[in-house]
Order: structure tokens, then C-alpha cells, then sequence
């Protein structure tokens, strides 16, 4: 049995630490806000090249608290790709503006940045590109828009810390990015998770402000703000993780590379990488014109995979008012009825991708 992700794995060598660093942290009885979350904030901002990180309490909640925190909110429109995870969405409603969605890219499966500017209003605020799936998008054309129309640009970087574009590390390349360390991330904790990186020392003010009750001095409140804190612990184990996750990205791109070579001269589709990129394959999502008999033969093999994502958001109960965009939103829908998430994580041995590459070829002959 070969699993889609097996967390062990990235555990087990860690636990002594891990579990030492949790006593800490359980000895000091400071369980929120605290020396751990202070100290993760800036050694994760050191990582991404930015001068601030706010900690929070979920990637969701990292970019629905940038769009508050610049004022984004009610008649307002934000720009976000059309094949993404429902947070990215998610997180626009929250804060009362409206995603207006853009397709992918085919071969790199980011949003495609030639279809952008005609999405432009007066009521245009921000782009929220996703580096999907580990993959930077395409910042350059996307920035150069923002400097044209006076744009935010707000990365969603939840499955991509430590990804590079033309040399610069995701998060920095925006106004302000929010990060997830949801347990299966690249980067994730034991628990819930979220951070936001920024160079803009303003809005990491109100940021820390919007967490918080909307307080910057203790039982004084400037704002309605929220509770989204990252607690200690998971602070703590983030510490220790975030050491190994250059380790753990390059056996990524090791694996990557693997499936790339094996998969090239097979009846599938693998993922195009953008010219001076890094990326770090959160996910190896290839696409088949006979995905679900694909993804049954696999598992008959003893090989777990899934889909990201098998039902586009405008075509989700939660976002209903979109349903008119069916029609319109044909690549978006052919990508989710062909997509197929490979197994793809630090521990995955050679064999194992021997294993897989093998039951493919044997599925496509
Ligand atoms: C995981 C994810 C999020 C949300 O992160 P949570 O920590 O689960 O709230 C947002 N956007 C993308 C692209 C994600 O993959």
C-alpha cells in the first residue's frame, strides 16, 4: 500500500524534539501569544525575505484578515483563479467583497495572466494569485497590472512556502501573502495554522490589531476585530519543522523530477514548470482523459490518490450565484474532470515511485 501522504514518516525522526520543544511550552503555561509565536514570526519571516510575519490561526484566516486590514470589503471586487481551493474564495466573502474568478493556465495550472485585465472594474481592488499546488504563478505581469490600476497583490501561498520566483521567495513578491500550515502543507503544524508575510509595517499594525480582538493595548479595542492567534504549540512545532523544510522541499523536487522522466513518454499530461521557477510540488497533479478509471486502477494496485479539486467553486452549492459561469468555465471544469493528485511527500522511497510510474504505464498500454 502506498499512501497519498504519510505523515509518520515526517514525524517519526523529529520526535524527540518535537516533543520536547511541546514541553517547553506546557512547563512555561504561556499558551497564547507568546515567546514561541514571537519567535516563529520571525524566524519565518527571515525565511521568506520579509520584514514582518503575524501569526495566525489558519491560512483562511491570514488572507481574509490582509483584505480587512487594506480595507477591502462590501462592493468591492477581488480577482482570484477559478480552479483553486475554496479558501482562497472563501476569504474575499468573508470580508464582504466579491471573488471574480480567472482561468488556469493549462499546463501550469496558475491563473492565466493574459485573461486578467479584462476582468479589471472600477470596482477592482486585489489579485489573489495561488501559487497552486507549489508552483509560483506568474508574478511579473501580475505586478506590472497592479502598478497599472492601483491594485493589491495578496499571494495565497498556502501550498508553497519556500517556493522561489526569479529568485525571490514567495511572499515577498506581493504587498502582503498568506500562508497555511494545515497538518498536510508543505509546512505544517500539529493543529490549525496561518501566517501573513509583508513588508508593510501599516498594515501589519492593524493586522495584529484584526487577530486580536481588534486591540492593540490590552482591553483597549480600536476595531470589531477576531480571534485568530496561532497558540504556542503549534508556534513551537513549526520551529523545529521549519529548519528541515528546505530538506523536505528539495526530496519534493527530487520526486518530482522522478515521475517528470518516467511519465514523459506516457499517454498523460505532467505538469509544465515555469521558466526560472522553483517550486515546491505540494502536490504532482497530472492530467488523464480517463482520469477516474485511472485513479480506480491505482487503487486496485494498493496506490492512494486524490483529486485537488473535483468540483469547481463556481459550480459549489457554497457559491451558487456563480452557477451562470458554467457555461463559460470550460477549461476550469475539463481540468477538474482530469486532474489526479500522485502521491508526492519527504519519505516517498524510489521504489515507491517505481511502483506508481509502473501501474500507470501498465493502465495506459
Ligand atoms: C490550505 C489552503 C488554504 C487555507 O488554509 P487553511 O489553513 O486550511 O485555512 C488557502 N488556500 C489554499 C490554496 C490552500 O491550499
Amino acid at each position: 500500500m502506498i499512501p497519498f501522504l504519510d505523515l509518520e514518516r515526517i514525524h517519526r525522526p523529529l520526535e524527540v524534539e518535537i516533543m520536547d520543544s511541546i514541553k517547553r511550552v506546557v512547563e512555561s503555561n504561556r499558551f497564547i501569544l507568546g515567546e514561541e509565536v514571537e519567535q516563529f514570526e520571525a524566524e519565518f519571516a527571515r525565511y521568506c525575505n520579509t520584514d514582518y510575519c503575524v501569526a495566525v490561526g489558519s491560512g483562511l484566516d491570514a488572507l481574509h484578515l490582509i483584505l480587512r486590514a487594506y480595507g477591502i470589503g462590501v462592493g468591492d471586487e477581488v480577482i482570484v483563479p477559478s480552479n483553486t481551493f475554496i479558501a482562497t474564495a472563501l476569504a474575499v466573502s468573508y470580508a464582504g467583497a466579491t471573488p471574480v474568478f480567472v482561468e488556469p493556465n493549462e499546463f501550469t495550472y496558475n491563473i492565466n495572466v493574459s485573461l486578467v485585465e479584462a476582468k479589471i472594474t472600477p470596482k477592482t481592488k486585489a489579485i489573489i494569485p495561488v501559487h497552486l499546488y507549489g508552483q509560483p504563478a506568474d508574478m511579473e505581469p501580475l505586478l506590472d497590472l497592479a502598478n497599472r490600476y492601483n491594485l493589491k497583490i495578496i499571494e495565497d501561498a498556502a501550498q508553497a512556502h519556500g517556493a522561489i520566483y526569479k529568485g525571490h521567495k514567495v511572499g515577498s513578491l506581493g504587498d502582503a501573502a498568506g500562508f497555511s500550515f494545515y497538518p498536510g502543507k508543505n509546512l505544517g503544524a500539529f493543529g490549525d495554522g496561518g501566517a501573513v508575510c509583508s513588508n508593510d509595517e501599516e498594515l501589519i499594525t492593524r493586522l495584529k490589531m484584526f487577530r486580536n480582538y481588534g486591540s492593540q493595548y490590552k482591553y483597549v479595542h480600536e476595531k470589531k476585530g477576531f480571534n485568530s492567534r496561532m497558540d504556542e504549540i503549534q508556534a513551537a512545532v513549526l520551529r523545529i519543522k521549519l529548519k528541515y523544510l528546505d530538506a523536505w522541499n528539495d526530496q519534493r523536487r527530487n520526486i518530482a523530477e522522478q515521475y517528470a522522466k518516467r511519465l514523459k513518454d506516457v499517454d498523460i499530461i505532467i505538469p509544465a514548470v515555469l521558466p526560472d521557477t522553483i517550486p515546491v510540488w505540494h502536490l504532482y497533479v497530472v492530467r488523464h482523459q480517463k482520469r477516474d478509471a485511472l485513479q480506480q486502477y491505482l487503487r486496485r494496485n494498493g496506490i492512494e490518490t486524490l483529486i485537488h479539486y473535483p468540483i469547481p467553486i463556481h459550480m459549489q452549492l457554497a457559491y451558487k450565484e456563480c452557477d451562470y459561469l458554467k457555461d463559460s468555465f470550460y477549461l476550469t471544469q475539463s481540468m477538474a474532470d482530469s486532474i489526479l493528485s500522485l502521491p508526492m511527500y519527504p519519505g516517498l522511497g524510489m521504489e515507491e515511485i517505481e511502483t506508481v510510474v509502473r501501474a500507470i504505464r501498465n493502465f495506459s498500454e
